[in-house]
């Protein structure tokens, strides 16, 4: 039986999902790092900022999330991932941004009011965006100087996620433009 039957479900998160540029920043500052034994890259394929878990849906909910996604007018913002971090509780490595613009908090914020207005919301946690580079790093890694870079978010996706036999497979299931930052009032 298909996996997109009605009776199965789709997990499900929106992101922000890099352009090739950021992409290759970003496996930049993956490289640069050693992770010691057991970690677990990342393929950069599957670099993403996640905005908003969702989780398990059925079918027939993906179009009550491709709707918020399309009402969501939101501005486009620039974020620089200036820092590596390492999250022992998760045993990833990451890349973030010390500072959050405002308007990656406003779509952040209005994503999950959405979300828990159609009661798809999963409980919050607080904003930390984040590329997760490795997974599966049982030590803190030794820190190589970070190669601070610019992600220009212009858009962002509704991502579905499927279990590969290794690692999560990604499909970018719908994407929404960002307002242009320049004609913001
Ligand atoms: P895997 O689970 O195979 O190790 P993954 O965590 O990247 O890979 P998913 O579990 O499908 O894949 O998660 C998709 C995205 O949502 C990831 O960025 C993940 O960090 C994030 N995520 C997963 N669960 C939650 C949650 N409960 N709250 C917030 N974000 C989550
Ligand atoms: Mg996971």
């Amino acid at each position: 039986m298909s996996k997109d039957s009605a009776d199965s479900g789709v997990r499900c998160f929106f992101a922000l999902w890099p352009d090739m540029e950021t992409q290759e920043r970003i496996a930049a500052a993956a490289a640069l790092v050693q992770c010691g034994t057991g970690a677990r890259p990342v393929p950069r394929e599957n670099y993403h900022l996640t905005l908003a878990f969702v989780g398990e849906v059925a079918v027939p909910r993906l179009a009550v999330l491709r709707q918020i996604g399309r009402d969501l007018r939101a501005p486009g913002f620039t974020l620089t991932i200036d820092a590596y971090g390492y999250w022992p509780e998760s045993e990833v490595l990451v890349a973030t941004a010390r500072d959050i613009p405002a308007a990656l908090a406003e779509i952040w914020q209005r994503l999950h009011g959405a979300l828990a207005g159609h009661a798809l919301a999963q409980n919050r946690k607080r904003l930390r965006p984040h590329a997760t580079l490795a997974r599966k790093v049982t030590q803190p890694p030794v820190w190589p100087a970070m190669p601070t870079f610019e992600w220009i978010a212009r858009e962002f996706s509704l991502v579905r996620s499927d279990l590969g036999s290794t690692q999560s497979v990604y499909t970018v299931v719908d994407s929404w433009p960002l307002l242009d930052e320049s004609s913001k009032a």
